[in-house]
């Protein structure tokens, strides 16, 4: 008889697990809109996100960038096409700061029950934009700062947090994903050290920038000191006669070498900081987006940061 009852208990057991079983792939399964060539359909808004996926993912899914090449990141507004290429995502990456208020109003009117959603900086930890010396802004301002990528270090939590999202939506290609993001987080630490050594090297720890400062993460990560005439990114771009002062004034006085603009603006203030002071005008790119040629040469983050690592160098000697 205790046999019986134990041999019925298994079999419900087992039936129970069958069911259970079932259930959880047909929700894994619902879970995925899949093209009709299986591949799954991913959404970066801007240009760090979309290379981050493309090292990852290759050629396993149907990946695309909302905002143009060139295009200014932060005054992105997406056209009727652009919220219908998110709706068919499966997944959907973004930055979640303040330039990304649009996608917040976006998704409450989108049925994102079968949608992966990641912003950026619910992957890291992040910190406020600051106000330094000499710098235009309203103290009170105090909005995140939204350019976790600028550190290496943060884009393995973010590389992290993609690989697990497209597992989940793609298990066929697990093994694929987590092999090509070991790698990539290992180019990255790669990176990291690289900055560091340069640092830890470098005659200063002080940056100068003719222009607005997105590199918060990074000068935390490395503990550079920085003056600049905006912080984060703010839509300012004329500076008042006594920022520019101010910024001539520190290059003078330390003899700094190198007087830094970001990528895709009109490098205005820093040609005249420049002129006044012999300083060498560098480009620190902090990869908002990349210019039209280099995106067709198919340029990456790792290239950008690369690039980045040298002319810091410079800029440090
Ligand atoms: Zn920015």
């Amino acid at each position: 008889m205790k046999r019986v009852f134990l041999l019925t208990m298994i079999v419900v057991m087992l039936l129970f697990s069958v069911i259970f079983n079932i259930a959880g792939c047909t929700q894994k399964k619902n879970a995925v809109t899949q093209s009709r060539d299986g591949k799954i359909t991913v959404t970066a808004t801007i240009f760090p996100p979309y290379d981050f996926v493309r090292a990852v993912a290759k050629d396993k899914v149907h990946l695309s960038m909302l905002l143009p090449p060139a295009q200014e990141s932060h005054s992105f507004e997406p056209t009727p096409k652009d919220i219908i290429t998110i709706q068919n995502s499966d997944i959907f990456i973004y930055v979640g700061g303040e330039s990304d208020e649009w996608v917040n109003r976006i998704l409450e009117s989108m049925d994102t029950r079968n949608m992966t959603i990641i912003a950026l900086m619910d992957t890291v930890d992040v910190v406020e934009e600051e106000v330094v010396e000499g710098m235009e802004g309203e103290e009170e301002e105090n909005a995140y700062d939204e350019h976790v990528w600028t550190s290496p270090k943060n884009v393995v939590h973010i590389v992290r947090s993609i690989a697990d999202a497209l597992c989940n939506a793609d298990n066929a290609n697990a093994e694929f994903y987590r092999r090509n993001a070991d790698d990539y987080i290992s180019q990255l630490e790669k990176m990291d050290a690289e900055f560091q050594s340069v640092v830890d090297n470098a005659k200063r720890n002080t940056m100068v920038f003719g222009d607005r400062f997105p590199f918060r993460y990074f000068a935390d990560r490395y503990g550079l000191i920085y003056f600049a005439a905006f912080p984060g990114c703010s839509t300012e771009t004329e500076p008042s006669a006594g920022t520019v002062a101010f910024l001539i004034n520190k290059i003078k006085a330390e003899k700094i070498p190198v007087v830094f603009h970001i990528e895709l603006g009109n490098e205005r203030m820093a040609d005249t900081i420049a002129e006044e002071t012999g300083a060498e005008k560098l480009l620190l790119h902090a990869c908002h987006n990349i210019s039209k040629k280099d995106f067709e040469n198919g340029s990456t983050y790792i290239d950008l940061m690369r690039q980045n690592v040298e002319n810091l160098r410079r800029a440090l000697q």
